[in-house]
């Protein structure tokens, strides 16, 4: 008898920025219960994605982007990987056609497990991307380094310690700390501190098009654009992340770049408008032909 899949297929969204071409790779989805976010109650949250649209669920979508263009190949976060026993982006990548070893840098929005897991593999010393120089901002790199930041974490929070560590000692001599400003032709490190302290976004821009990667501007688009002020129990420094959302936000519906972020809902770009005295996103939908 015929077996029909029980799960989704591999997730890859293109789309064109000037002599860039940017694919969204959805590696995985992480349950993040609502009680983890504060400033709204749980049933408030499940009815907001409701209002959108959404299916019914606090499954949290994680993606990664790839940048092909210009000579390079560059990967943006590197998704979860195995931990917790999920993460696609291995599957992700050889359905894009994109062998690991064409990746020539990976650019970090910030060095949460979510983010880096997918960088090495079950062992914390086996690289996943040989070739890749790893680029993060100077401010993130210290503060995951640091000693004292890591015996006054919670418990619960040692682990991303850990395994940041690893990630940094596996590129060894191929990791490059930077400041806002340019890390590759036509792609500029917009510092956007407050979910972690070196959290950063990343700025394409090339011909008539200019796309913002926010890094986690947003954990859940269709509760925090709405409301920035609700934060999540994953920030460093959440009156910080909150206020830097706003500064995005604000900044979003006036320039009205194409968004990308690693937890915005598939397929992976959006637009933000003013919506009275807040603020609105609209996905974009999957386009047939390449725009
Ligand atoms: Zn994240």
């Amino acid at each position: 008898m015929t077996k029909f899949a029980q799960v989704q297929a591999p997730g890859l969204n293109r789309r064109q920025i000037g002599d860039y071409t940017v694919t969204a790779v959805v590696d995985g989805i992480i349950d993040v219960p609502f009680e983890l976010l504060t400033g709204i109650k749980p049933a408030e949250a499940e009815e907001m994605i409701l209002a959108a649209g959404r299916p019914r669920s606090s499954a949290m979508t994680v993606s990664a982007y790839i940048i092909e263009g210009r000579g390079r190949t560059i990967l943006i976060d590197g998704g979860a990987g195995g931990i917790n026993g999920w993460g696609g982006l291995q599957v992700a990548l050889a359905a894009a056609n994109i062998d690991p070893r064409q990746i020539d840098h990976v650019l970090l929005t910030h060095a949460h497990p979510d983010h880096v897991g997918g960088l090495v593999g079950a062992s914390p010393s086996a690289v996943q991307f040989p070739n890749a120089e790893l680029v993060l901002h100077e401010e993130e790199y210290k503060f995951w380094s640091d000693d004292g930041n890591l015996s006054r974490a919670p418990e619960a929070a040692q682990p991303f310690f850990h395994l940041a560590r690893s990630v940094f000692a596996a590129y060894g001599n191929r990791l490059r700390t930077v400041t806002t400003g340019d890390v590759a032709p036509g792609i500029d490190l917009v510092h956007l501190p407050g979910h972690t302290p070196g959290h950063s976004g990343y700025r394409i821009s090339s011909g008539a098009e200019s796309l913002l990667i926010w890094g986690d501007i947003v954990h859940y688009p269709n509760i925090q654009v709405q409301r920035p002020a609700v934060t999540i129990a994953f920030d460093v420094d959440s009156a910080a992340a909150s206020t830097t959302r706003r500064a995005v936000l604000a900044m979003a519906a006036a320039e009205n770049p194409l968004i990308a972020g690693m937890h915005l809902n598939f397929p992976g770009f959006a637009r933000v408008r003013a919506s009275g005295d807040s603020y609105a996103i609209f996905d974009e939908p999957w386009c047939p032909i390449l725009i």
